[in-house]
């Protein structure tokens, strides 16, 4: 703990964009004073029963949360609360604990030294997503303590004026009460860009920074801070200076969305008329709101994996239906492109098919449209849904990690089996549904001439495409640094893949988070993208753009870019152009 009004700053994770000022509403101090005590073989079975009715308070409370959950934000993200549910039945809690307290010890103990021996063997797994799911547990198990020691948590509901909450972890039952409760930004110890706070801190636009390690140790409740959600900033007691600075920030931020809001309903038109389309890539429904907010012309990518996970049991065909009716039916009179699951990479879900085993390199393994052929009949039940909702909106299906004109014609086989069963089912479906490929391995750019006969669109997902272009690992923070999207091997190929899309009639669209980033839009224009789809918030960033350049500059800086030898004197020749303004 610091003396107060001393300044401090902290480094952490940038989980939600934005700039937020306020006073600390520390949420919890959640040392909790555990002793171990013997208990003798008479009280085992009092300690037992104590044990057992935390478990029934905690999973009533969490049902509680859970509904307000599906009350505010909906079915997707109830959800991530069955991941708690989960775990609170898992026999490590159910059976290991008592069997722990039957040796002769305190249900606190024998609840605290389980729980140890899990996280520590989270804390080995490579991959980032599991890994962090032992926050999941800490959380879980600090519940369970709390019923059993008869310790009430803080709760955001005592919130009575504007503040930023800072806390060691958050729930998503937490984060849901947030807009309702005065919070303008957050601040936690752990987590990451993975994290579900993360995910739903974006969707309420609620700037936040996790991963502090140990900022809740850092402020006292009433703490003036800072929460700089852009660059992964929190400055607690800031001096007078550095806060009006800040508030100078925040200021012109608020003024440039306030002025980006009245691009809404303005097409992205260049200042010579041609028109490109602006779209979203959204990760679950809840996003729709936001897409509209900002004024997407249609869904560029809806990544479906949400639907795999967190749950013990792949979703039926009704679910992908209903939840693909949803979503088209609220985004008409605009497209919709759903992507197939691209479960895999960095999106592992255990989603319990067998066969299926640990692989020492997940991005070049069994990933997507991979899975998907080798286990058609999850392929086929995702496929039967979007095809009965295309019946009912404006739906087009896109393939992800297509390596090659093989794999297309395999996915399209499985597609067009489907579409028999359908008809002769009599289920009706759009017949001239339109079908693309995602480009994002190399070898599908440098055949994409090929592929583009055989589909309707081709989308850039330039996440990838950089990451197997140039070999750099895309969650790796020690190569972050080569990862460079004006590579020129990567706008070389962005040029082959938009050429071989064009000379075959087709129109082709870019996905990954290149097409979000304003330093590119003018090259990404110049080079004749047909569509940029990016995250809800930089719709407008991105149409400004696009609204004060001419495509004649635009392709003049394209083929500039395209002779450079390197890419600094690129940035540095678009950062010249004026129009870059302060978008
Ligand atoms: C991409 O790879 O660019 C892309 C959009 O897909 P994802 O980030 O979901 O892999
Ligand atoms: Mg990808």
């Amino acid at each position: 703990m610091t003396e107060k009004n001393t300044t401090n700053i902290l480094h952490g994770v940038a989980a939600s964009s934005g700039i937020a000022i306020g006073r600390v509403f520390l949420l919890e101090d959640d040392e909790f004073c555990l002793i171990q005590r013997e208990i003798s073989k008479e009280e085992t079975k009092r300690e037992i029963t104590r044990f057992r009715d935390a478990l029934v308070k905690t999973r009533t409370e969490m049902l509680a949360s859970q509904e307000k959950i599906y009350k505010t934000l909906g079915k997707e993200y109830a959800r991530l609360a069955d991941a708690y549910l989960l775990i609170l039945e898992d026999p490590l809690i159910t059976r290991d604990v008592v069997k722990r307290i039957s040796e002769g010890v305190n249900a606190e103990y024998a609840l605290f030294r389980i729980l140890e021996k899990v996280i520590r063997s989270f804390e080995m797994i490579d991959d980032e997503y599991f890994r962090e799911r032992k926050h999941d547990i800490q959380d879980v198990g600090k519940k369970i303590l709390r019923h059993l020691m008869g310790k009430e948590r803080r709760s955001l509901t005592e919130i009575k004026e504007e503040s930023i909450v800072v806390a060691h972890n958050l729930g998503p039952s937490d984060t849901i009460s947030m807009r309702e409760n005065l919070v303008k930004g957050f601040v936690t110890d752990i987590g990451g860009r993975t994290s579900h706070t993360a995910i739903v801190a974006q969707s309420l636009e609620i700037p936040a920074v996790v991963g502090l390690r140990n900022v809740s140790a850092y402020v006292r409740d009433g703490d003036t801070i800072i929460v700089d959600g852009n660059q992964g900033l929190v400055i607690i007691n800031p001096t007078p200076e550095v806060l009006d600075n800040y508030k100078r920030e925040q200021e012109i931020q608020f003024a440039q969305v306030r002025e980006l809001e009245k691009l809404r309903d303005l097409p992205a038109q260049t200042t010579d008329s041609h028109r490109v389309i602006v779209a979203a890539n959204i990760e679950n429904p809840e996003e729709i709101k936001s897409v509209l907010k900002h004024g997407g012309e249609g869904i560029g990518l809806y990544r479906t994996e949400f639907l795999y996970f967190n749950r013990s049991s792949l979703p039926t065909e009704e679910e992908h239906y209903q939840n693909y009716l949803h979503v088209t039916q609220k985004m008409l009179p605009y497209n919709l492109i759903i992507r197939t699951m691209d479960i895999g990479g960095d999106k592992l879900a255990n989603i319990g098919l067998e066969g299926l085993t640990e692989e020492s390199n997940p991005f070049l393994g069994l990933r997507a449209i991979r899975l998907c052929l080798k286990y058609p009949s999850v392929f086929k039940t995702q496929l039967r849904g979007i095809l009965r909702a295309s019946a009912e909106g404006k739906i087009k299906i896109m393939y992800p990690m297509i390596s090659g004109i093989a794999e297309l014609r395999a996915a399209n086989k499985i597609l067009h089996e489907t579409m028999d069963e359908l008809r002769s089912e009599g289920k009706k479906f759009d017949e001239n549904i339109e079908v693309g490929a995602m480009i994002e391995v190399p070898s599908a750019a440098l055949t994409a001439d090929v592929i583009a006969k055989e589909t309707d669109f081709l989308s850039i997902g330039t996440n990838d495409l950089i990451q197997y272009t140039l070999a750099v690992d895309r969650v790796n923070e020690n190569v972050a640094g080569l990862y460079e999207p004006l590579h020129l091997s990567i706008l070389r190929l962005l040029r082959n893949v938009i050429n071989a899309g064009h000379s075959a009639g087709k129109w082709v669209g870019m996905c990954g988070e290149m097409a979000a980033d304003p330093t590119f839009t003018m090259i990404l224009i110049g080079l004749g993208l047909n569509e940029l789809s990016v995250s809800p918030v930089q719709i407008p960033k991105i149409k400004k753009i696009v609204r004060s350049i001419s495509l004649l500059e635009a392709k003049a800086l394209a083929e500039d870019v395209l002779v450079s030898p390197d890419n600094e004197s690129i940035i540095k020749k678009i950062k010249a152009k004026e129009f870059m303004g302060n978008a």
